[in-house]
């Protein structure tokens, strides 16, 4: 966890330089802060585990806003119904893929290897690839058992 936070207010520093901008206190503090979820993280839950910091609201929703903007952390399509973005750490993350369900919006992540290593091996006359991001769209479980998207 030390070593993620140290990249990646390596990374969010040097951002927001290049931004006209300066690193703060209080954005290392969300930050620290939003290293410590394995999982999908609501901006509700992180000012709650933040209380006592005194941090006001503002500062998390513009950090959260921030980290999206340098590639930090990634927005997740609310489901359907829920207002609540959920947002999930993808900083340093390689071979990001994702299901994108087309009826209530929810994703999730996977890692396949046998795509992986196709991707990697192929090569592009006119690219050289870094990473990629793959997105599966279709219909998640719930949707496709007739559920109304609450998953
Ligand atoms: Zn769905």
């Amino acid at each position: 966890m030390q070593k993620k936070f140290e990249q990646a207010s390596a990374h969010l520093s040097v951002w927001l330089r290049s931004n006209g901008m300066r690193q703060t206190q209080e954005r290392l503090m969300v930050l620290e802060q939003v290293c410590t979820y394995d999982r999908h993280f609501t901006a509700d839950q992180l000012a709650a585990d933040l209380e006592g910091n005194h941090l006001s609201l503002g500062t998390v929703y513009n950090s959260l806003q921030l980290f999206e903007q340098c590639g930090l952390i990634h927005r997740l399509n609310p489901a359907q119904g829920s207002r609540r973005s959920e947002y999930e750490f993808t900083f340093g993350n390689d071979h990001t893929m994702r299901f994108l369900c087309t009826r209530c919006g929810r994703e999730a992540s996977f890692r396949d290897k046998a795509i992986e290593s196709i991707l990697h091996e192929k090569r592009f006359s006119n690219f050289s690839m870094d990473n990629f991001v793959l997105t599966v769209y279709g219909t998640c479980k719930v949707c496709r058992s007739g559920g109304r998207g609450n998953c």
